[in-house]
């Protein structure tokens, strides 16, 4: 296993495939990455989620440990890879031995989703090469998102879809969040939600580098729906299954009140006719310890610092700077020419090295740009540049909670550490 998800077994479910019966063994909690929810009743099981391509046989072999009943429903709680993608088993199951076909639910969202993807299908391949660069879910183009089940329930705007199987009941409800296209269900028998990526048992996965737009408010308040039904169980898109009401209900109130905060202070300075970098300056300093230390809010996938972006980027246009300059800007590297005939190269490796070893890594990266962007040449100081870039990366990297920011970093190394060996190459 990659030494970048050491630690994240909790969160990526790899290391056990571990499954959990639960709430009188009506229901198993399947870890995977997403998790997978399966409810049993006497007239067949409800998978809430299938894991991604990859993953569809293991998560097999635990839902068959659990039940040989056949399956009636599979739910897609949004239209991410890791959720709706590990369902070939199932389906060669149910032709094998002559069962009808399962319902598929989903929200009408998550078909703009797949169309979207569909269009874009080589852009997602190059964004999850690097998002998930450490895991070594290499994103073929037959991995990608496409060839999802196509829906055969749809659920419209807000509305809320119930339905009975083998006595029990359970309500779908739609709530905007991680995406537009989010559904969560509960089981009112047994007192469970199944929340999707929803919840993620970490810091929400919110304002993530590569992706869309995300739903701060909206998120909080799909929080509060779900603390409404006062469950006993939650079962996370992401992490370990919540048992209790008294850590379900903590796990909703803090996240719910994460979001709000992020929400409500990057408003607040919008009002205040602040620009991003203020902002962001100002968010990072008054980011309260009950958040930054809770064990439910961990930034392990998510971040606050990405969080911030996205409330702001859900407000306000690209023009984030304030500074007329930016409105049209030059290309970085004719700039760091320019600095270049003011500096030279020595100059600027020297003052990054003095950066670096002040501990001051994000202004030495800035610094190094200027002679990594700037050079025209190959030469022996851009390979100490390069080195140099390296170095503070891996630093970076390695000091990071994040596994986006982790990843984007030492994506970064490894790009780096390329154009070092060409360069060396045409310097010989
Ligand atoms: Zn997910």
């Amino acid at each position: 296993m990659s030494k970048i998800i050491e630690g994240m077994e909790g969160f990526f479910g790899r290391g056990a495939f571990e499954s959990k019966i639960f709430a009188d063994n009506t229901c198993c909690f399947i870890g995977a990455f997403g998790n997978v929810g399966v409810v049993k009743t006497n007239d067949g099981l409800i998978l809430f989620d299938i894991a991604l391509r990859l993953f569809g046989p293991r998560v097999f072999q635990q839902v068959r440990k659990f039940s040989d009943k056949p399956v009636k429903y599979i739910i897609y709680s949004h239209g991410h890879f890791d959720h709706c993608l590990g369902y070939a088993p199932f389906i060669e199951e149910i032709k094998q031995k002559g069962w009808e076909m399962p319902q598929v639910i989903a929200h009408e969202n998550c078909i703009r989703r797949f169309e979207k993807y569909s269009m874009l299908s080589d852009h997602q391949i190059w964004t999850y090469k690097q998002q998930f660069a450490s895991v070594g879910v290499t994103m073929t183009s037959t991995e990608s998102i496409s060839g999802a089940l196509d829906p055969t329930i749809i659920i419209r705007g807000n509305d809320t879809y119930k339905f009975n199987l083998g006595g029990y009941k359970f309500e779908i409800y739609h709530d905007k969040g991680e995406t537009d296209d989010s559904i969560w269900m509960y089981f009112l028998e047994k007192k469970v939600l199944f929340t999707g990526d929803l919840m993620v048992s970490s810091y929400p996965n919110i304002g993530s580098p590569f992706r869309v737009q995300r739903y701060a408010k909206d998120w909080a308040l799909a929080m509060d729906k779900m603390m409404g039904k006062n469950a006993e169980y939650l079962l996370p898109g992401h992490g370990s299954l919540f048992e209790g009401k008294k850590d379900v209900q903590e796990l909703l109130q803090i996240t719910a009140d994460a979001l709000n905060f992020v929400h409500d202070e990057v408003v607040k300075r919008l009002n205040q006719g602040k620009w991003f970098e203020q902002i962001y300056e100002e968010m990072l300093a008054i980011y309260p310890d009950k958040f930054k230390d809770h064990p439910f809010l961990q930034p392990k996938y998510g971040d606050y610092r990405f969080a911030i972006n996205d409330v702001y980027r859900l407000y306000h246009g690209w023009y984030d700077t304030g500074n007329p300059t930016s409105l049209f800007p030059a290309k970085s590297d004719e700039i760091a020419r320019e600095l270049l005939k003011i500096g030279s190269s020595e100059d600027y490796i020297n003052r990054a090295k003095i950066l670096y070893d002040g501990g001051k890594l994000q202004l030495a990266l800035h610094v190094i740009d200027v002679v990594i962007n700037g050079s025209t040449d190959a030469s022996d100081l851009l390979i100490d540049a390069y080195k140099l870039k390296v170095k503070i990366l891996k630093h970076q990297a390695a000091e990071e909670e994040s596994f986006i920011a982790k990843n984007i970093l030492k994506t970064g190394v490894s790009q780096l550490k390329d154009k070092t060996k060409e360069l060396k190459k045409s310097l010989k």
